[in-house]
């Protein structure tokens, strides 16, 4: 279900809504990055009052995702909660969101703001040292240091073939 908004009684009060975002609603065709997953419903609490020419979302969004540590690869759950959410969203002009039925589709404003808001560099612990066995860092050698030498005498052979 979306979370759609009935513009009808708004002008007398204002609309308080609250439910639960299904997580097909929410990832839908976006993956937000590997380490971190959506897989909880989200939990909405708003409240939508008309403004001028627009309508004032304010409220709380919650949810549980899944992460993965992008130091040490553990896998652990982190709440998101996003308290003082608020989106003007303009009925007229340019800007103005799509209202089908006399009603808003606030679906993918909380997608965006509850996708901004997880972790980009997810860790289990601020302090996470990474894995216990880590390897150095590769060092990279040079392709042509390891393929100098059987080359050179190739071509020193051929060219003492040659004179
Ligand atoms: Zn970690």
């Amino acid at each position: 279900m979306s979370l759609l908004v009935h513009l009808g009684n708004l002008s007398r009060h204002p609309a308080h809504l609250s439910g639960e975002l299904e997580v097909e609603e929410l990832a839908a065709g976006e993956t937000a990055q590997d380490l971190v997953r959506v897989d909880t419903p989200l939990r909405y609490a708003v409240e939508v009052q008309a403004q001028a020419a627009a309508i004032l979302v304010t409220g709380r969004l919650e949810t549980d995702v899944t992460c993965e540590c992008a130091r040490c690869l553990k896998t652990f759950r982190r709440r998101i909660v996003i308290e003082g959410w608020s989106v003007l969203l303009p009925l007229e002009g340019e800007d103005r969101v799509p209202v089908v039925n006399d009603a808003v589709d606030l679906t993918p404003f909380v997608r965006e703001d509850t996708l901004l808001a997880l972790p980009q560099h997810p860790l289990c612990d601020p302090g996470c040292g990474g894995l216990p066995a880590a390897p150095p860092p590769e060092v990279k050698v040079p392709d042509t240091a390891s393929q100098q030498p059987g080359g050179v005498s190739v071509w020193a052979a051929l060219e003492r073939l040659k004179f």
